[in-house]
């Protein structure tokens, strides 16, 4: 008797890849992807990453020196959702082990010394709050003063609704920090990461000398989602893509990871942020800002960022006893 047995076979589980890409799908080991600097090896998608992260890709190896890293946020608001402002700061602090959701300090870039900052979109949505405006303003004050070029790396949702209308004065108070680089004809280079949006995308993110992006970058003041719902309207292929903002006149210029370093070093060499010792009086960037306007802007930046700066953050000046006002008031009886 002839016996027919089946033997069905079953293949183990295929074996999970390490990492795949959310645009193409395609695998990668990780080890590949962080060589690739955490973009995508088959479609060049771009993989959002830390401050710390993107200081090692930017910088020349061992010249950054951080600044700042221990000016803290308060309560001002003494705010509470489903948490604690200080809970979620906490939160943030130890998720990203960094203090704030910008690091600041001085560093090389392809050889130009320069001053930097890098928002980091991990801490609490890279969201603007006093802090964040606090070393925004110390980074161009230190830039203007050193005749440094500022190169500031943004990637932000927005304002910090945790510290309601305190956040969105830092539009202003940011934008007055760059009149003050402007005042001293420090160049500003901005690189915007996704998602670059709302306060930080509309204040000092776009007002840079040289504005660029990486590919594939969001940058809006409000997002696609919310602007249809309200207008009933459908948006363009591409709203609000790094792209679509080089072809509006948005940005200067759309490049790719690999290549910011080198570029970035080429503008801040181009706009006088370089080595030539008798730049200050030769750089036709020198001559900006002298019109009426500019120490107008300049008195106007000072007063603000007195009013604005003091008492809403803590650290270093107060450790050192520097003058300050008291870091928080009771609200008046
Ligand atoms: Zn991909």
């Amino acid at each position: 008797m002839n016996v027919t047995v089946e033997i069905e076979r079953r293949d183990s589980d295929p074996v999970k890849p390490e990492w795949a890409c959310p645009s193409c799908h395609q695998p990668a080991r990780l080890a590949d992807l962080r060589a690739n600097l955490m973009v995508c090896p088959h479609c060049g998608f771009h993989l959002r990453i830390g401050a710390r992260e993107r200081i090692r890709q930017l910088v020349d190896e061992g010249t950054f020196r951080e600044l700042w890293s221990n000016v803290l946020t308060l309560d001002p608001l003494k705010f509470t959702d489903l948490e604690t402002y200080p809970e979620r700061v906490r939160e943030a602090q130890a998720k990203t082990g960094l203090n704030e959701a910008i690091v600041t300090g001085t560093a090389a870039v392809d050889g130009t010394q320069c001053v930097l900052a890098v928002m980091d979109f991990g801490f609490m949505g890279g969201s603007m709050g006093s802090v964040v405006g606090e070393k925004l303003w110390r980074s161009t004050e230190l830039a203007a003063g050193e005749d440094l070029p500022l190169v500031a790396v943004c990637s932000s949702g927005g304002a910090r609704m945790q510290e309601g209308i305190l956040s969105l004065m830092q539009m202003a108070k940011t934008s007055c920090a760059v009149d003050l680089i402007n005042e001293a004809t420090s160049p500003f280079v901005t690189i915007l990461a996704d998602p670059c949006t709302g306060g930080v995308v509309a204040s000092f993110a776009t007002l840079a000398d040289i504005c660029i992006a990486e590919p594939g970058a969001q940058l809006y003041f409000t997002g696609p989602r919310v602007i249809a719902e309200t207008t009933h309207e459908k948006l363009p292929q591409g709203f609000g893509s790094a792209e679509r903002n080089l072809q509006l006149g948005h940005l200067d210029a759309v490049v790719a990871r690999k290549d910011l370093r080198v570029r970035v070093g080429n503008y801040l060499r181009l706009l006088g942020g370089g080595e030539e010792p008798d730049r200050v009086t030769t750089t036709i960037g020198r001559e900006r800002g002298k019109g009426g306007m500019g120490q107008t802007a300049l008195e106007r930046a000072k007063a603000f960022a007195t009013y604005a700066r003091r008492p809403f953050v803590r650290g270093d000046r107060e450790a050192a006893g520097e003058a300050e006002e008291p870091a928080a008031r009771e609200p008046s009886p």
